[in-house]
């Protein structure tokens, strides 16, 4: 049978940004259809990237909700919480969930977001922690009270996230990587050496260029990280940020096309009639790159969701944004935008780097168009670089440079 918009009933799987922003979209388009939000974590939709702010208690709890269950009661979004869609049948159109239920749907959202990678020889020992959820910072800052000496390993944001908030709250910490500087697929040596010189700054012990020989235990609780090169560091926590695996493993068998993550179109459908997908679980094609790519931003989350919302009704919205990363950098910021070679490693780059101040531009080229950047430190002249990469003005070799100063 084919259900018109009164009676459709859309399932979205995941409660984050993307799949919370969907939601809303596709209530306010369709007053009476059925729209359930499927979350395993326990609570409503709350804000990933306060969780830094939080961490560093620069922020209450309250803070970090965003919307609590009176909003979805409100509009009619059914949020089951604590529940995890295990299995898709895409013949009966159906969702299964663990516990026994079965979800028919007309229209199917997967928003399920990405899970942080373990740290491998760990085993059961307590006080090493990933960074990806709210139960995470709740179990971190409580570890935090308890603790002297920190260790961070990895070179990824989230890495730096935690260096930060256990420097913040006053651990001695040690900040372990194996590349050769943070961020090695978006920075180089310049860039890396000036986010070790403002970590350094905050009293953090940047190490590069290690891997991790051993994590030592003492009573189930982690007490020492010892590195490839035998260096030993005392540690009360491990804080572990190597990247995150989309969560698309429960898609094998459904016919939804996956790599990295599921495979979409611009318009975020997935290679199967009424099965689309958005935010960090969509490696989407981007216009602008004039290829598919993944992202793992707040912003790219959240537009997702409003463009899959209009989709998923019936509309016909390309996705067309130049998505952000924007972070602090302890006094400083740092800011990633549009494609970096950490999607697309075949990009050309211009670099300028000015000491005194402490600020920092690459910006990534394919041919004669800019399709991203990085900058840490002063912003000026951003908002026209997105604009160029929005416009695909071309832009000749001999004038690259001239962009690194932009005013
Ligand atoms: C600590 C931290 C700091 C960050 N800081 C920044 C920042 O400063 N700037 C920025 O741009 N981005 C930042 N990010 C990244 C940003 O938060 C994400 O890109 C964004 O939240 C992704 O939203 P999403 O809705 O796609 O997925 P998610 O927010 O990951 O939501 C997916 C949800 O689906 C659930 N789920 C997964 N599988 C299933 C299943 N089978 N059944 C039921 N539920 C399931 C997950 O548990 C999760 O609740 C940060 C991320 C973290 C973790």
């Amino acid at each position: 049978m084919v259900r018109n918009g009164a009676d459709r009933r859309y399932v979205i799987i995941g409660n984050g940004i993307a799949g919370t922003t969907a939601a809303e979209q596709i209530r306010k388009a369709e007053p009476h259809a059925s729209v359930i939000l499927i979350t395993n974590e326990p609570y409503s939709l709350y804000n990933r990237i306060a969780l830094p702010p939080f961490l560093k208690q620069k922020i209450s709890r309250q803070k970090v909700t965003i919307h609590n269950i009176a909003w979805h009661e409100e509009r009619s979004i059914e949020l089951m919480l604590e529940t995890t869609a295990m299995r898709v049948d895409t013949q009966s159109k159906e969702v299964h969930l663990h516990t026994g239920r079965v979800l028919p749907y007309d229209r199917l959202l997967i928003a399920t977001g990405g899970r942080a990678n373990p740290m491998p020889g760990c085993g059961e020992l307590k006080n090493v922690f990933n960074f990806q959820t709210l139960d995470d910072a709740l179990a971190i800052s409580a570890q935090i009270e308890r603790s002297q000496n920190a260790v961070v390993i990895g070179g990824s944001y989230i890495s730096y996230e935690l260096t930060e908030a256990f420097r913040s709250r006053g651990l001695n910490t040690t900040w372990l990587m194996r590349g050769p500087y943070f961020l090695r697929r978006v920075l180089e040596e310049e860039g890396g050496a000036l986010v070790d010189r403002i970590a350094e700054k905050h009293g953090v012990q940047v190490v590069h260029g290690v891997g991790i020989k051993e994590i030592r235990g003492r009573n189930g609780e982690v007490c020492e990280v010892v590195t490839s090169d035998d260096r030993v560091f005392p540690a009360d926590m491990v804080g572990v940020g190597v990247g995150i695996t989309r969560n698309v493993d429960f898609l094998a068998g459904s016919g939804i096309e996956t790599s990295q993550a599921v495979k979409t179109d611009e318009f975020l459908r997935s290679n199967v009639p009424d099965v689309y997908a958005a935010g960090d679980a969509a490696e989407y094609y981007d216009r602008y790159v004039g290829g598919h790519t993944v992202m793992g931003t707040w912003d790219n989350a959240t537009n997702h969701g409003k463009v899959v919302g209009q989709n998923m009704v019936g509309g016909s919205v390309a996705y067309d944004e130049v998505p952000t990363y924007s972070t602090t950098l302890f006094h400083s910021r740092i800011m990633a935008f549009g494609a970096t070679p950490e999607s697309n490693p075949e990009l050309e780059s211009v670099l300028w780097l000015d000491e005194a101040t402490e600020s920092y531009r690459r910006l990534f080229f394919h041919g004669e168009h800019l399709l991203g950047g990085v900058i840490i430190g002063q912003r000026k002249g951003f908002p026209r670089l997105i604009e160029l990469i929005q416009t695909r003005d071309p832009i000749a070799r001999s004038e690259r440079e001239k962009l690194l100063t932009l005013q």
